[in-house]
């Protein structure tokens, strides 16, 4: 039995890919390792957003290596979409397979024989049109499922059109399907994923259903507690899908919205589909429903032609807005973007001091927002997230957790008090009582 062993960089959506790729070859019958094993084949799934994709795709492969020197070593994922090449002259490479090719691997790369060359099978991106459904199931947890990849949009910055091609997306009865599937295991939360979940909906490049629907369904699929919608465009955020959170019992309190600038003139450099007001109206939205719901967002510092004035104007933007942590991004230029050949370019040391002003920023907003929380009640689920004798969950609304360990909790949902932030950051709850239902 050969055994296989899997990596992961990036976002939510690899992480689903790769255990959906792992079932494949244990469904084939190959055996499934740690990545300190001893395997026989490495799949590294890569990111092309992550810094330094090339020294760390170098860095795992490497590690691979010296743990199993007659491995075969397989590179998949966004980078090895975007730079096939580059890849195969890594040595101890011996496959690199695009976005077309991911799923079918195990086909394609028959027996995993050694071979003189560098096998590269990466066709054009427009190749990759074809929808794979895909689910992780890493812990017993939560889950990622993924009911759309590519997206349409091409920002100015950013390289995921060409490392994952055109929009697409699962049907509504198959998600569902899977849903339901997943309702059987212990997983207790889903969380939807893609790379643009707003657009979700296009099937064979017609636009058929859309995520409002989706939401709709995925509400009724009865032995799943939590849904959460974990990253959505401003500009695809409805009332209607606002509305109908708000009323869920099921779709939590908790929306990730890229920002990406609060300076109009930056947004539209970028190629943004809103401005910053459209923007402001949906938190206000948001807020007006849900006052405790959890706001994240997306920004990135530092693009061209982002003055001080302009970077300021962010900054306050942010402020002023009740929104409750940051994702901050520092920008850094990709080939094969418009942005590569724009002027005024932002010196690295203000992208830096920019990102630190805005992280600092997110602390003081993510404090405020746990803050707010205090003396409420909500559900948590407990994970196996266990650290000096206390152990972690979220509640619906994203506050992340802190209770005596108690292993009958793990994977259990409980409604608590949330009584203060400790000196970690964490919210302590008032020791949940163990009550099985
Ligand atoms: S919406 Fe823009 S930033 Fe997001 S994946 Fe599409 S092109 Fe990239």
């Amino acid at each position: 039995m050969k055994r296989v062993a899997f990596y992961t960089l990036g976002c939510k959506l690899n992480y689903s890919e790769t255990s959906t790729i792992s079932r494949m070859f244990e469904q084939k019958g190959y055996l499934k390792v740690g990545f300190e094993e001893n395997p026989d084949i490495f799949i590294i799934n890569t990111c092309s957003v992550t810094e330094n994709a090339d020294k760390k795709c170098k860095k795992i492969v490497k590690e691979a290596k010296k743990i199993s020197p007659h491995s075969y070593v397989t590179i998949i994922g966004c980078y090895a979409q975007l730079k096939p090449q580059e890849i195969a002259e890594i040595k101890g490479v011996d496959a690199v397979l695009g976005a077309a090719e991911k799923f079918r691997l195990i086909e394609l790369l028959d027996g995993f024989a050694h071979a003189q060359e560098t096998k590269v099978l990466a066709s054009e991106i427009h190749e990759a049109d074809t929808f794979h459904a895909s689910h992780s199931m890493h812990d017993r947890t939560r889950t990622f499922l993924k009911v759309q990849d590519g997206c349409n949009y091409g920002c100015a910055f950013c390289t995921i059109p060409l490392a994952r091609g055109k929009s697409r997306s699962d049907s509504i009865a198959q998600v569902v399907a899977t849903a339901q599937a997943i309702a059987d295991s212990t997983v207790k939360e889903v969380v939807l994923t893609g790379v643009n979940i707003g657009d979700f909906g296009i099937q064979e490049g017609k636009r058929k259903e859309r995520l409002l629907d989706l939401v709709k369904a995925l509400d009724e699929v009865d032995g799943i507690p939590r849904f959460r919608i974990s990253s959505i465009e401003p500009n695809l955020l409805t009332n209607q899908i606002i509305e109908f959170v708000s009323r869920s019992n099921r779709f939590v309190p908790h929306f990730h919205i890229p920002l990406q600038s609060g300076s109009n003139t930056i947004l539209r450099k970028m190629g943004r589909r809103y401005l910053r007001e459209l923007y402001e109206d949906r938190v206000a939205k948001i807020k007006q429903l849900m006052p405790h719901c959890c706001i994240g967002v997306d920004v990135i510092v530092g693009f061209p032609g982002e003055s001080d004035e302009l970077f300021l104007e962010t900054y306050q933007f942010l402020n002023e807005l009740p929104i409750s942590y940051l994702h901050v991004f520092t920008y850094s230029e990709r080939a094969n973007t418009r942005a590569i050949d724009m002027e005024d370019v932002v010196p690295m040391k203000k992208r830096n001091e920019r990102s630190k002003m805005l992280r600092i920023l997110s602390e003081k907003k993510k404090r405020k927002f746990y803050e707010e929380n205090l003396g409420k009640t909500w559900k948590v689920l407990f994970e196996e997230d266990i650290e000096d004798g206390m152990m972690h969950g979220f509640t619906e609304n994203y506050v992340r957790v802190a209770a005596k360990y108690d292993p009958l909790l793990i994977n259990e949902i409980k409604t608590v008090t949330l009584t203060e932030i400790n000196k970690r950051g964490v919210v302590d709850v008032v020791e949940p009582e163990v009550v099985f239902e």
